[in-house]
């Protein structure tokens, strides 16, 4: 029986890695995007030249009526599989210190990263506890684990991904599904493009900004069957920057 992981925003990125890693351990993986489609055909034929597999799924995760009716028609199509890997993993900043942040910057950052954590984790929870077996992974980042001036609405969002991971592992510990957390520091991605690197660097204890497929590394052990004891857990991955 074929295996299914979603990457929300896998077309880019620390997604796009995630993607390739868990196409190379044999799921059939669905990448989604929201805006780029050439990316997540680039991204597709990453994946393809593994041997693996996978599709491209559209949505914006930010849309619940979008996600539910997209992933609801997903499920028609594939009435005897499920989604057993969730990595929720898209996201955007945009980055404003708390007097001048407008509106629409808080919004959009909580609307993509916190309702979109629950637009899509809730259509695809029932299955896995049904099946008695998932893995939900989801991208916080180190500003929601601590303090970062000028990202306010991003650290909420990804403070309450922290609270939100928590609590849903406690919920369904028992049914053999499991949640955790990947708070990465600086990733070498287009999220970083307008950053002073230099400047950044010098914060790292490592020494150098990661790479996305360090990230991937972590959540396909997250997503495999030999992490069956993990669950609740918050794992930095940051080159020692909140040691
Ligand atoms: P990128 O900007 O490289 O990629 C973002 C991805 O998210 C793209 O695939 C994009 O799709 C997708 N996306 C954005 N909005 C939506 C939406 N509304 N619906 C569906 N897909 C969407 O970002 P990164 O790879 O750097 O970031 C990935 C995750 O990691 C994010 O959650 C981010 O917050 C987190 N993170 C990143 C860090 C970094 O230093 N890079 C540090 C800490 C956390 P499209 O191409 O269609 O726009």
């Amino acid at each position: 029986m074929k295996k299914y992981a979603l990457v929300t925003g896998g077309s880019r990125g620390i997604g796009r890695a995630v993607c390739v890693k868990l196409a190379a351990m044999d799921y059939n993986v669905i990448i989604n995007y929201r805006s780029q489609q050439e990316e997540a055909e680039k991204t597709l034929q990453l994946v393809r030249e593994t041997g693996g597999d996978g599709e491209i799924l559209c949505f914006d995760v930010s849309d619940r009526q979008e996600t539910e009716s997209v992933l609801e028609l997903w499920n028609d199509r594939h009435p005897d599989d499920y989604i057993e890997v969730l990595v929720n993993n898209a996201g955007i900043c945009r980055d404003n210190l708390m007097l001048w942040m407008v509106p629409e910057e808080w919004d959009e950052v909580i609307d993509i990263s916190l309702h979109g954590f629950y637009n899509v984790t809730r259509p695809l929870l029932k299955k896995m506890l049904l099946r008695k077996y998932g893995r939900i992974i989801n991208i916080s980042s180190v500003s929601g684990l601590k303090g970062m001036p000028g990202q306010i609405n991003y650290s909420a969002a990804k403070g309450a991904i922290i609270a939100a991971t928590r609590t849903l592992s406690r919920e369904i510990a028992r049914k053999g599904v499991t949640v955790n957390a990947v708070a990465p520091g600086f990733i070498q991605t287009d999220m970083l493009e307008n950053m002073e690197k230099e400047a950044v660097k010098a914060q790292i204890p490592a020494g150098r900004i990661g790479e996305a497929n360090e990230v991937a590394e972590l959540v396909g052990f997250l997503a495999s069957k030999q992490a069956s004891y993990i669950t609740g857990a918050i794992i930095p991955v940051d080159g020692g920057l909140t040691a």
